[in-house]
């Protein structure tokens, strides 16, 4: 079973970040530049201590209008994050992804931000397993 490390070990450590003073317009313009969907706060010492992601954007937009531009992200990230370690498997990333209706999981070691996994990256290793089972099963036949 695909674990988390074995994710990192392919895609790398980088996660993109940002301060809760960053302007909701500058959460954006991360958003496009990088063509991701979530930006994971951190304080100095990368502890996680919150999370934005474009739903949370288009929802305040939605609200309060296009002037929450230029207000600190900190005030509409989410605060209670779920994290993960590299231990955990593809199944209790797709378990807390589901239960919480969110598609980014930041991975935590020692209390610090070591990496994130996206619903994409998910789906790319589930799909593999997928296919390394069905390939074993052929061969287990073939050779039955
Ligand atoms: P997403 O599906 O990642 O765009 O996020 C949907 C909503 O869940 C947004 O309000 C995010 O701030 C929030 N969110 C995203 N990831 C997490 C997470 N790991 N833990 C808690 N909330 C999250």
């Amino acid at each position: 079973m695909t674990t988390v490390q074995t994710i990192l070990n392919l895609k790398g450590g980088d996660v993109a970040t940002g301060d809760p003073s960053l302007t909701v317009g500058q959460i954006c313009a991360r958003l496009a530049e990088q063509r991701i969907g979530a930006i994971v706060m951190t304080d100095e010492q990368r502890h996680v201590i919150g999370i934005i992601s474009e739903r949370d954007v288009v929802r305040v937009i939605a609200q309060h209008g296009a002037e929450v531009m230029a207000e600190p992200a900190g005030r509409f990230m989410t605060r209670t994050v779920v994290t993960c370690t590299r231990r955990d498997t593809i199944d209790e990333l797709m378990d807390m992804m589901t239960r919480g209706r969110f598609r980014h999981v930041p991975v935590v070691d020692g209390g610090r931000l070591v990496g994130i996994v996206s619903i994409g990256d998910v789906v790319k290793h589930r799909m593999a397993d997928i296919e390394r089972e069905a390939e074993e099963i052929r061969n287990y036949i073939a050779t039955a």
